[in-house]
């Protein structure tokens, strides 16, 4: 019996699969993906002779006895998922059915759609003395939120917001923001389709026009919705430094300089 391995393929980019995960389909004789988003990676990187196969109009049971049948027949299979496999892509549902069927299972991450956004703005999700923490959440569509978890709770924090799955829901994201009580003007990002060549949009605005600016981009799918207070930050004039290149600050590294003071190590 081979191996299935769950690859996290990236955000679109087929470069932005780890190096890991671009020998496991080089080596591969199967390769489920899932949906447009990531046929690209499998067909670039896929061996001749291959198979090949999309997830799109599958059930979950389909999927997994096209692993398990694949995993009978050869040593590496390869089910492609976008982003980071361990953010929402049912790893566990389709996990279940082949541990009880006695295949190994293996996780390669990959590079989050959360990640690929902040890159592509040139962004960063945590400033210090901003915010030093981050939330991956969404809104409820057809799957609810459970208890706790409403974007209201969630955004009381006011740190930086990563939702998924929304973009045809801004009007709740909005709705959340502002009953957590985030001013009109808090800066939110949003990216469609990060990192794909040629077909990435970035869209600025606030919490008071972001809807209407991404209508005007006729952004419908595929985008991931950043709010955060460090939303911007380039542009403002300096921030509070990071004590990791303070001159007067000793670490593990590096000496304090004696002219700048030496502070205590964190
Ligand atoms: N596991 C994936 C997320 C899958 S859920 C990850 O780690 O990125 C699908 C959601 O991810 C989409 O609704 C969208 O919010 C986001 N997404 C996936 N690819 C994206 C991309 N290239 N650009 C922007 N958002 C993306």
């Amino acid at each position: 019996m081979g191996t299935v391995w769950f690859v996290g393929a990236g955000p679109g980019d087929p470069e932005l699969i780890t190096v890991k995960g671009r020998d496991l389909l080089a080596r591969a004789g199967a390769i489920l993906f899932a949906g447009s988003l990531v046929d690209a990676a499998a067909t670039r990187w896929a061996p001749a002779g291959c198979a090949i196969a999309d997830s799109k109009d599958m059930t979950l049971e389909q999927i997994a006895s096209w692993l398990i049948a694949q995993a009978g027949r050869c040593e590496t299979v390869v089910r492609l998922q976008t982003g980071d496999p361990a953010l929402y892509g049912t790893l566990i549902e389709l996990v279940q059915p082949l541990d009880a069927a006695g295949i190994a299972v293996r996780v390669v991450p990959g590079v989050s759609s959360a990640m690929a956004a902040a890159a592509a703005a040139v962004e960063s999700f945590t400033l210090p003395e901003v915010t030093q923490s981050v939330i991956f959440t969404r809104v409820a569509g057809r799957t609810p939120m459970p208890p706790g978890e409403d974007l209201a709770a969630l955004a009381s924090h006011r740190c930086t917001l990563c939702i998924f799955l929304s973009i045809t829901l801004l009007h709740k994201v909005e709705a959340g923001l502002r009953e957590a009580g985030w001013p009109e003007d808090a800066p939110m990002l949003v990216v469609h389709k990060a990192s794909w060549p040629g077909e990435e949009l970035i869209v600025r605005g606030t919490l008071a026009d972001i809807r209407q600016r991404c209508r005007e981009a006729k952004i419908v799918s595929q985008a991931m919705i950043i709010a955060s207070p460090a939303l911007g930050a380039r542009q403002r004039g300096a921030p509070a430094r990071s004590k990791l290149y303070d001159a007067g600050f000793t670490h593990r590294f590096r000496r304090a300089s004696a002219a700048a003071g030496a502070k205590e190590s964190p």
